[in-house]
């Protein structure tokens, strides 16, 4: 057994976690979707690596429908949705595979 530093250890075991805005669920960051509200405007950022104040969903189409249904997003955001940057997250919603059984 080598001898690491003790911080190292603590740094490689630790996985960020972030929870669902729709259904609350904790899950490891890199499993949930980031959105990222860069100059007013709500993107998608699959790398999760944008700067600004971000939001996570699952990518399931039931919990962007959730998130994106009334003023969720925008409250934990702090911003406020326009009606065709709402759209565009409403259809990249659709485009992900409904959640059915819950899967682990
Ligand atoms: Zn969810």
């Amino acid at each position: 057994m080598k001898n690491y530093p003790k911080q190292q250890i603590l740094r490689q075991r630790h996985i960020p976690q972030r929870s669902c805005i729709a259904c609350r669920e904790t899950k490891a960051k890199r499993e949930l979707i980031r959105l990222v509200c860069s100059a007013g405007v709500v993107e998608i950022d699959p790398e999760g690596k944008k700067a600004g104040r971000g939001a996570y969903l699952c990518p399931a189409c039931e919990c962007w429908e959730t998130g994106l249904k009334g003023n969720r997003l925008e409250y934990v955001l702090r911003t406020k949705l326009t009606l065709e940057n709402r759209q565009v997250l409403i259809e990249y919603g659709k485009s992900l595979p409904k959640r059915g059984k819950k899967q682990i």
